[in-house]
């Protein structure tokens, strides 16, 4: 390959059911069109006698192979077997999921005929970018080898990792994993000439409802700099929902009219599947759609209609939620819906009018922002950075600059159960950030770093993410040793955990990719809702953990302070030496008093360490935490 072709990258947008692909060449984006003419192509690969198909060759023999057609692989990437989700979305799809004995989801499938194979997400998703690359190099005449690949906004560690490997298995160097309203806020930027001479900032929110995610996000874009403010969503609603709706809806409709139940054959749910689908997309422009489907079961030719009022009834819930979401998000930016400059729309479903009809109610009638292409604008925001990345001279992308947020909190165990947040949600990315925490037991020579993400006080009902444990303190007296711990994140949402002792010279350091797995995007959000709902029971947690940890650092402080005190003297001293040492051995054993308890001993050991001045105020040593 030449110098010059290495420097082409595309902008991947790796679509749940659409995958697009966009080029930055002549100072401009173009969004490249398949062989078939289409501009956006079907995530979907299928594995037949002849070998595999993708895209569209795939989508149209699905109905004649449907275990062997698979598509949302998307929504199995990162994810275990047992994952809700996962087994939810199994009752619909006709192709087999299994777990492997790591309890990996993998897909089952049939090629060539005769093996039986197993594959994972990445591998199939490495087929969906290949395909892509293969569109890109068809159109450019050369080689492909660098390209911006997107990703939800709530996609985790995990997830934005294998994302990553998919593209190395087909052979694709990622320049960077981009979130899709980022890339959808690049293409808007552009399309409205935002330039670093602008001295105006607007605040966009992106509405990204597509075929199997939906996003709502909060970009600022001031003087080429896009900032994601918040994001909120779901990775588990979009236009395939919607779909499958019509389609539970005329299973029933057929049991009643011809006593039969399609449900269990996968080849007329394929094919029902796809009359739904394109029922839906004919319903945005028109108020009533036909069905048409020869021998769709036992011989029996299904014609039937749907209106569109119909169609918005069955999916009321859904859409509803949709303004939920955007609510939602608002609240996490702590902004006002008349804050909103701009309501950007991305993804095939917001072509849907009741959905666009709900979001300007909610929006007192603003209008909509719809000049951008919806299935276009997260691959054409793609693109534009491979463009910024490459430092191409550009008026308008020369110096963009995008930032996202962490979704949770990024934080440490320390002493108590308590989560000591290192980096707070919603901090931009890529992010660097150190706290110092010291040892919380004498001669203590190492310490063990839980890393655990989320909102809420007690670490326990935190996820955790990983451990590193730093070796070789020096032994001395608990509190005196100094260590400190840096959170990195990357641009790419990767997480980088060192902790340093200067004095012992020790250093640790580990990568956050768990097997584990970070949270998924329900669990985030089921996360922040119990913080809110637990809030007085985690203001309890708190409260009682300081009372537990002012108890013993007096005593501690004391213990190490009582030879020096002038207040103290015979019968005296001894009495509060031997009242510091129990009260030391007590607050060990006991973790689950009450708040008053540990305050009543408190001031107890007060007034036999200090008789003269019960508020005596311990000077304090090191402002760190304690790690057990
Ligand atoms: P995306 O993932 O953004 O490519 O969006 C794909 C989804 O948009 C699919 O579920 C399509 O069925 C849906 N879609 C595309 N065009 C329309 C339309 N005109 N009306 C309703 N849904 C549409």
């Amino acid at each position: 390959m030449s110098e010059s072709e290495d420097e082409v990258a595309v902008g991947i947008d790796l679509g749940t059911t659409f995958s697009c692909v966009g080029v930055y060449q002549h100072g401009r984006v173009e969004i490249i069109a398949n062989d078939m003419g289409n501009r956006t192509t079907p995530s979907y690969v299928a594995f037949t006698h002849d070998g595999r198909l993708f895209g569209e060759a795939a989508t149209k023999q699905a109905a004649l192979n449907p275990v062997n057609t698979i598509f949302d692989a998307k929504r199995l990437i990162g994810r275990k077997f047992t994952d809700s989700a996962v087994q939810s979305d199994m009752k619909l799809w006709p192709f087999k999921v299994v777990g492997d004995s790591a309890n990996k989801a993998k897909v089952v499938v049939n090629e060539k005929g005769e093996e039986l194979k197993l594959l994972s997400a990445e591998e199939l998703s490495s087929m969906v970018l290949s395909k892509m690359k293969q569109i890109a190099e068809n159109y450019l005449g050369k080689s492909i080898k660098n390209a911006v690949v997107t990703v939800p906004a709530y996609f985790n560690d995990s997830q934005r990792q294998a994302t990553k490997d998919a593209a190395t298995i087909a052979g694709l160097n990622v320049l960077r994993i981009l979130v899709e309203p980022t890339a959808a806020a690049v293409a808007y930027g552009l399309d409205k000439k935002l330039t670093s001479r602008s001295a105006e900032e607007r605040i966009i929110l992106v509405f990204d409802l597509g075929g199997g995610t939906f996003d709502v996000s909060l970009v600022r874009i001031r003087k080429n700099n896009f900032e994601v403010l918040a994001t909120e969503g779901d990775s588990h609603l979009g236009g395939e929902d919607f779909d499958n709706r019509l389609v539970t809806y005329f299973v029933d409709e057929f049991r009643k009219k011809y006593k039969k139940d399609i449900s269990s054959n996968a080849k007329s749910l394929r094919r029902l599947k796809n009359s739904c689908e394109e029922a839906k997309r004919f319903l945005s422009n028109s108020c009533v759609a036909d069905i048409d489907i020869d021998s769709l079961y036992e011989g029996i030719d299904y014609h039937t209609r749907i209106t569109r009022a119909k169609f918005e009834e069955l999916n009321k819930d859904l859409f509803n939620s949709c303004v939920e979401t955007v609510r939602n998000c608002l609240k996490a930016a702590e902004m006002s819906k008349d804050s909103v400059h701009d309501i950007v729309l991305v993804g095939g479903s917001t072509r849907i009018p009741k959905v666009q009809q709900l979001l300007q109610t909610y929006f007192n009638g603003k209008e909509l922002c719809k000049s951008i292409n919806p299935d276009e604008a997260v691959a054409y925001g793609a693109a534009v950075h491979t463009a910024v990345l490459n430092g191409l001279e550009d008026l308008y992308t020369s110096k963009l600059e995008l930032l996202d947020v962490t979704p949770l909190s990024l934080g440490v165990k320390v002493k108590g159960e308590v989560m000591s947040t290192v980096i707070p949600r919603h901090t931009r990315i890529p992010a660097s950030i150190e706290r110092k925490y010291t040892t919380s037991a004498d001669y203590q020579d190492a310490i063990c770093f839980l890393v655990y993400e989320g909102e809420r006080p007690n670490s326990a009902d935190n996820n955790l993410l990983g451990e590193i444990t730093l070796e070789g303190l020096p032994r001395v007296p608990r509190g005196e040793v100094e260590v400190s711990v840096t959170f990195n994140i990357d641009a790419d949402g990767v997480l980088d955990v060192t902790a340093e002792c200067k004095i012992g010279r020790v250093k640790a350091n580990t990568r956050i990719t768990n097997n584990k797995g970070r949270l998924t995007k329900e669990e985030i959000e089921k996360m922040i809702k119990d913080s809110e709902r637990y809030k007085s029971a985690d203001e309890k947690f708190k409260r009682k953990i300081a009372a537990i940890n002012e108890l013993e650092d007096y005593a501690y402080e004391m213990r190490s302070t009582i030879k020096d005190n002038r207040n103290l003297h015979g019968n005296a001293w001894k009495k509060a030496v031997k009242a510091i040492n129990e009260a030391i051995r007590w607050v060990n054993a006991n973790r689950s008093a009450k708040v008053v308890t540990y305050n009543s001993k408190r001031r107890e050991l007060e007034d036999l360490c200090n008789p003269k001045k019960r508020d005596y105020r311990r000077p304090t040593r090191i402002k760190v935490e304690n790690i057990d």
